[in-house]
């Protein structure tokens, strides 16, 4: 569902080179739940953003779901992009919208028209548990909610990835262990792929049936979930 091969990408400051990817690949099959996991500065959030194309890499190619990103226009790349549904870490909610109006963001900008909007963003609040909160406003909300309405926000257009930029990194244990079995029940429910990049162990232990390591942009290490964690 995801096939990520040989992505190399560079950033260039003060003329030093740093190789945030390096020669990056791996292969996310339908309904998994894959783990990237490694250190602040390994390189995960440059390989989740250049998943989506949010980073375009030096070389190598990205497909999702069979559109080969790294191939497409502009255009092109606008339809393939609605494949993906992304959450972040700091929810990226938008202030002086209700929690509706934030999952109805997605809908919008491809053009959805008002009622079904309505329709899609209350049936969606309803799986994330939200219903009751549509009306609040983003301050009104805990942490775990908020991030509860980033993935609504992410699942309203109906993906078949979603992409989970440390989603849970900002939550308090508890919370984080509700949002993380909210991703499963999703996973399961939909049959939804999902790629999701942490610093934390427990995190891929709990939720991904495979999981990569990565270390100063390589994948070190990677495979089905069981055998990496038996791995002495
Ligand atoms: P992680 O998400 O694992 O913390 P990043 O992907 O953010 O890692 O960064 C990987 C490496 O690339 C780091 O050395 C980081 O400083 C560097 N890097 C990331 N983005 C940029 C950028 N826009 N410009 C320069 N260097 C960057
Ligand atoms: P996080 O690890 O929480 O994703 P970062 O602080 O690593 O956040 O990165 C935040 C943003 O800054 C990202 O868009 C990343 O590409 C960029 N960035 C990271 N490292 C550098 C760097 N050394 N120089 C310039 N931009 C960077």
């Amino acid at each position: 569902m995801i096939s990520v091969r040989h992505v190399s990408k560079t950033f260039q400051s003060g003329g030093s080179t740093t190789y945030a990817l390096n020669d990056v690949s791996l292969e996310v099959a339908p309904g998994e739940i894959y783990g990237v996991i490694g250190q602040s500065g390994a390189g995960k959030s440059t390989l989740i953003r250049a998943i989506n194309l949010l980073e375009r890499p030096d070389s190598g190619t990205v497909t999702v779901d069979g559109d080969e990103l790294t191939a497409l226009n502009p255009a092109g790349l606008r339809a393939a992009r609605r494949k993906i549904g992304m959450v972040f870490q700091h929810f990226n909610l938008l202030s002086g919208r209700t929690v509706q109006g934030n999952v109805e963001l997605g809908l919008e900008i491809i053009g959805v028209d008002g009622a079904e909007r309505r329709r899609r963003s209350l049936e969606i609040l309803d799986l994330v548990g939200l219903v009751n909160k549509r009306d609040s406003y983003p301050s009104e909300l805990s942490g775990g909610q908020k991030q509860r309405v980033g993935i609504a926000r992410a699942l309203a257009a109906n993906p078949k990835v979603l992409l989970s930029d440390e989603a849970t990194s900002a939550l308090d244990p508890e919370t984080t262990r509700s949002i993380l079995d909210l991703i499963k029940t999703i996973n399961v429910e939909l049959g939804l792929t999902v790629l999701l990049i942490t610093h934390e162990m427990d995190v891929v232990k709990r939720v991904c049936d495979s999981a990569a390591l990565i270390e100063g942009g390589r994948i070190v290490e990677s495979g089905p979930i069981v055998s990496l964690i038996s791995t002495p």
